[in-house]
């Protein structure tokens, strides 16, 4: 099947291949696991502020329909091909099933560059978007959320192009919108705050208190920022972090109060006063208790793996170690791994308390929130570290087992449609 091929999709295939031989699944229900269950392709034509129109490519993959409607990110980047989306959704499929929530992965995006288009364009963009996949999605069919270079406004867009489609607002169509539309409360800062309960857990587990720790985050949107903030309140001292543009480092650790002020109004951490500039590259390779990739796919790889000097390693974003990388640190086997579907699974899991919301019209404290987000985190947790030491397997393959495994007994028990 050449339609999905890509490097990420290729990267989630191979995870999806070891944990079959692991569980022993029969070659006759791999293909029906693994490749998505239907993908849609659209041409968005978008009237720009000059007066031209441009054409832009864009995608929805639904993974698999076996447990519920499919829920996942909608990606704005350059990069963005179906074969990246296809493999998101599968990560999406595993990462739900393990958190127990009653959906299957889905995963959409752009390929457009967000930062050079104008608000005015962007929302053309993204209403036009909407409209062509508009059949494809609803609370009870595809929920999307947002991913990297979305936001809640975003949301806010298509939840209201939706809802004139269908006459009515339609708040549960999408997650991770603006609080006084039906968002959420806790959402935004969802993934982050869970990545940060789960490196405590990390911490706990290797007897390292918080207090005397150290931290390095590649990329500071929404979840690399609000790690890196949640991490420093639990006494976390942060060294480095990053964007797309470079890194900012200080080995006494920078002062994540005034960093905040500064990427308020800067719009990025470089430059903060106080820090040396450092590449992204020699950032993943500083010493460090906890290393937090949050930016993009494949960004530990088998040429840099053997060079980490981490404790732990968050995988924040989703994708950021290939298998090849995997291998060494199998091998090396002094890197405590938090894999993505467990690491960042906040997200998804309080998109899922906004949509329980939503559907019910009936509105929860962010304590209550965060108090059933931990609960849900916890649970995954142990799970996943007693699989881990009970079968002396990876925490990665752990995780997708536990993912892979409820998702094939789904299709098991209801046969070939969904
Ligand atoms: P975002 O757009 O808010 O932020 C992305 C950040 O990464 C930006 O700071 C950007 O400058 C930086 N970046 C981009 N390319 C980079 C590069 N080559 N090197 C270093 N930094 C780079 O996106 P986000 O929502 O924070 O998502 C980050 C990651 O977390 C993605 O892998 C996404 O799929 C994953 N994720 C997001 C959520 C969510 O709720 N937003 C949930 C689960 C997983």
């Amino acid at each position: 099947m050449d339609l999905y091929e890509h490097p990420t999709f290729a990267m989630a295939a191979r995870q999806f291949d070891l944990v079959a031989d692991h569980l022993g699944i029969p070659e006759q229900d791999r293909d029906r696991l693994k490749y998505p269950k239907r993908a849609l392709a659209v041409s968005i034509p978008v009237r720009m502020d000059d007066g031209a129109t441009r054409v832009f490519f864009g995608y929805r993959v639904q993974h698999h329909l076996s447990l519920g409607p499919t829920k996942g990110g909608i990606r704005y980047h350059p990069d963005v091909t179906l074969g990246e989306v296809a493999a998101l959704s599968m990560w999406m499929s595993w990462k739900c099933a393990l958190t127990g929530l009653p959906y299957g992965g889905a995963k959409g995006g752009v390929a457009v560059d967000p930062r050079k288009l104008s608000p005015g364009e962007l929302e053309r963009l993204t209403r036009r978007f909407t409209q062509e996949i508009i059949s494809f999605i609803g609370p009870q069919v595809d929920i999307p959320a947002p991913d990297v270079g979305t936001n809640e406004q975003t949301m806010a867009w298509m939840m209201d192009t939706y809802s004139v489609h269908a006459g009515v607002s339609v708040p549960g169509v999408v997650t991770g919108k603006p609080v006084h539309l039906g968002g959420s409360l806790g959402r935004r800062e969802a993934t982050g705050r869970g990545v940060a309960y789960l490196v405590g857990r990390a911490m706990d587990t290797l007897g390292i208190a918080a207090q005397e720790a150290t931290a390095v985050v590649q990329g500071f949107g929404n979840v690399g920022s609000v790690t890196a903030y949640s991490l420093a309140q639990q006494g976390v001292r942060i060294l480095a972090v990053s964007d797309v543009g470079g890194g900012i480092y200080n080995p006494e650790g920078l002062d994540t109060r005034a960093l905040e002020k500064w990427v308020t109004s800067h719009g990025t951490p470089i430059g903060f006063p106080g820090s040396q500039p450092i590449s992204n590259d020699d950032l993943l390779r500083l010493k460090c208790d906890v290393l937090v990739p949050a930016a993009l796919e494949r960004q530990i790889t088998g040429e840099n793996a053997g060079l980490l000097q981490c404790r732990i390693l968050a995988e924040a974003a989703n994708g950021p170690t290939t298998p090849a990388a995997d291998e060494i640190l199998d091998r090396r086997g002094d890197i405590f791994v938090i894999p993505d579907v467990l690491c960042n699974a906040g997200g998804v899991v309080v998109s899922y308390f906004e949509w329980v919301q939503d559907l019910q019209s009936f509105f929860w404290s962010e304590q209550e929130v965060v108090d059933k987000l931990f609960r849900i985190l916890e649970g995954a947790f142990v799970q996943v570290l007693q699989q881990s030491r009970r079968g002396q397997i990876s925490m990665r393959l752990a995780a997708l087992s536990v993912g892979v495994k409820r998702v094939w007994d789904a299709k098991k028990s209801r046969g070939l449609f969904p």
